[in-house]
């Protein structure tokens, strides 16, 4: 099961993917209202196992802490965006937003890595850009793909920010998302979903690469 709790000030696409059949549950982006990430997944009976981020930015990260305390379940992150873990309170100060600090990582993880929890599987696609340690998450058995703040329905997410590269997200774009079937789902970090052959068609960047290939 897919569920989608939208959280926080920047309205952050929280996501919960579990096994039907055991009810272990990975908690995707918990990146505020720690309460009601955990009260959703009470709701649900739902056995959380794992916390990852697509990266380390505030809106992402700001209630990694209390999901952690509360179930006592591992943090994941790719290296590169380990550093922002801790400094989510200036990084959110910029944007006038109270920020909460995420504890450190219990594993950092690479491209291509397979994240197991019970019967579930996830597949790491490193998409620097955004940040340095970007990634997606892609469950091939349900042709599901959590984009993060890579891609969005009709954008790409901005490389202004510290750390953040334009050419190497379009590289990012190029060699990891193009690639993908048109009939996997994207499920992007804010906003409405899509799908990567809806993207492909429409979405500006995608488009301007299929042109060139
Ligand atoms: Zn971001
Ligand atoms: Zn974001």
């Amino acid at each position: 099961m897919l569920t989608k709790i939208t959280v926080g000030s920047l309205e952050t696409n929280c996501y919960v993917l579990s096994d039907d059949e055991t009810s272990d549950a990975v908690i995707i982006d918990p990146g505020a209202d720690g309460d009601m990430i955990i009260e959703h997944i009470k709701q649900l009976g739902l056995k959380p196992g794992l916390i990852l981020n697509t990266h380390g930015h505030f809106d992402h990260i700001g209630a990694n802490a209390a999901v952690k305390d509360e179930f006592d379940i591992d943090l994941m992150i790719h290296g590169n965006d380990v550093m922002l873990l801790s400094e989510a309170k200036s990084h959110a100060a910029g944007f006038g937003f109270p920020g909460t600090p995420s504890p450190g990582p219990n594993h950092t993880f690479k491209d291509g890595e397979t994240i197991t929890l019970g019967s579930m599987k996830l597949t790491v696609v490193h998409t620097p850009g955004h940040t340095p340690g970007c990634v997606c998450f892609y469950k091939e058995d349900e042709a599901l793909l959590v984009t993060g703040d890579t891609l969005f329905a009709g954008s790409v997410g901005r490389t202004d920010l510290p750390g953040g590269s334009f050419p190497t997200l379009i590289d990012s774009l190029r060699t990891k998302i193009m690639p993908f079937d048109d009939n996997v789902r994207v499920l992007p970090g804010h906003g409405p979903g899509s799908t990567i052959g809806h993207e492909k068609r429409t979405n500006p960047y995608l488009v301007e690469l299929r042109e060139e290939g």
